[in-house]
């Protein structure tokens, strides 16, 4: 069935045991995509641009001219810079002025800050959102999350994902390709997702859906097959990037959680932003992080796969990993204790379960298509592991892979390796 088929359909009474909800109706990525918006506002006279000095004259001024054309009146929030925008305080209240009461739908033209802070403002207004997105750049374009700095600090609030997603092929296929290069990295960390959300579905309580892990795995075999038309900059296959990103966000909506699209991968993605924004130490944007740590993980996926289970122990130190934490966070070591302790991770030995479903466990580490594979197709969009290596440095990455884990309570093969013992030993002696 097509996403679109999908979505008409509204809420759906899955054979998994769970109503499926996402707030989007539509997913439009096509050439000329300006005229159709007036059709998708259908009785909607008065709307809210958001654009900035990137975002405006690559689309955003297409936009305001056929919704003025269709009668529409349009109020602009222009950010008139081509820096990053930051979603903050001072932004929202800068947008804030031009939302009138007639407004009824804020559209926002950009990719992911812009579209964070359009689902911000519309909420506060209990009025929908529209993305124009320039950039097919990361697969949050229909998460219900707008990622905020507000009181200096990262927040995702609760918000609605955008009614509706659309994207030009022409402005996509134009894109920075750092940000094309990073769609392509984050949607290939989904092989590592994928199977790390079959080994929490075994070893921890998280639901499966059939449905929305087809969605996910249908999304990612399409880019995996279409890289080289990508980064030559095929309209079309830069067309289908985009919509397999909105896609893999609905079917998280669906989810409920980013689980789907979010494993090992992305927790080690995590811990290099996280020290990069807390230490002032560069890190790659989402996507291409996502990438590297995509070949990290499938390292440790495919070692793993390979040992005797008979030589599994749970041997984890508290007092070790304590004074680890401290170096490794710093002043948010407290933090990350307290969570762990909540969530009572290191209460339960899981050796014994592991060692007795080994066979299970082994084909889910199997499922992936392994390390040469993985790097093949990310040394087609560009990737290069020295330039990882260069920019963090072996301490760093080797740090991640032993603490990533740390940072949230989802289980992933990085907390399988520390349930049989091997965690550090393999992030001592991982070689890139
Ligand atoms: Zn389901
Ligand atoms: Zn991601």
């Amino acid at each position: 069935m097509d996403v679109q088929t999908l979505l008409s359909k509204g809420d759906i009474q899955c054979h998994c045991g769970r109503t499926h909800h996402c707030d989007t109706k539509t997913l439009l990525v096509a050439d000329n995509v300006y005229c159709r918006i007036p059709n998708l506002l259908e009785g909607i006279n008065h709307v809210m641009v958001i654009s900035d000095g990137n975002t405006r004259p690559l689309c955003g001024e297409k936009v305001i001219e056929t919704l003025t054309d269709a009668g529409i009146t349009v109020d602009e929030a222009y950010f008139d810079q081509t820096e990053v925008l930051v979603p903050d305080e001072k932004a929202i209240a800068y947008a804030e002025r031009f939302v009138k009461e007639k407004t009824r739908v804020i559209i926002g033209v950009g990719s992911g800050v812009i579209n964070d802070l359009s689902k911000y403002i519309a909420f506060e207004h209990s009025i929908p959102s529209m993305i124009v997105a320039t950039a097919p750049s990361m697969d949050g374009f229909a998460s219900a999350g707008a990622v905020m700095f507000l009181k200096g600090l990262k927040v995702t609030c609760q918000r609605k994902a955008p009614r509706w997603i659309v994207a030009d092929k022409a402005v996509l296929a134009n894109a920075p390709i750092d940000m094309i290069r990073s769609g392509i990295g984050d949607i290939m960390g989904k092989y590592s997702a994928l199977s790390d959300w079959k080994l929490a579905y075994l070893l921890s309580e998280e639901p499966m859906c059939d449905m929305i892990y087809e969605m996910v795995e249908t999304e990612l075999n399409a880019c995996a097959e279409n890289i080289d038309a990508i980064m030559r900059r095929n309209p079309s296959a830069i067309g289908r990037l985009m919509e397999s990103l909105a896609i893999v966000g609905i079917a998280l909506a669906y989810q409920g959680s980013s689980r789907p699209a979010s494993g090992s991968e992305h927790l080690i993605s995590h811990y290099f932003e996280l020290q990069g924004v807390k230490n002032h130490e560069p890190y790659f944007p989402h996507g291409i992080d996502v990438g590297y740590a995509s070949i990290v993980s499938e390292i440790l996926r495919k070692r793993l796969a390979d040992e005797n289970p008979d030589d599994f122990q749970f041997d984890f130190n508290k007092t070790h990993w304590t004074e680890e934490i401290k170096r490794c966070f710093g002043d948010t070591a407290d933090e990350i204790e307290t969570l762990q302790a909540k969530n009572k991770t290191f209460e339960i030995d899981r050796s014994t379960y592991i060692r007795n479903h080994w066979k299970e466990i082994k084909a889910i580490l199997d499922q992936t298509p392994g390390v040469e594979f993985i790097c093949g197709k990310l040394k087609d969009a560009d990737y290069d592991i020295h330039t990882f290596v260069d920019t963090y440095g072996m301490n760093k990455i080797r740090d991640a892979v032993c603490y990533a884990t740390d940072i949230k309570t989802r289980y992933t093969l990085l907390q399988l390796l520390r349930d049989t013992g091997y965690l550090e030993k393999y992030a001592k002696e991982l070689k890139l």
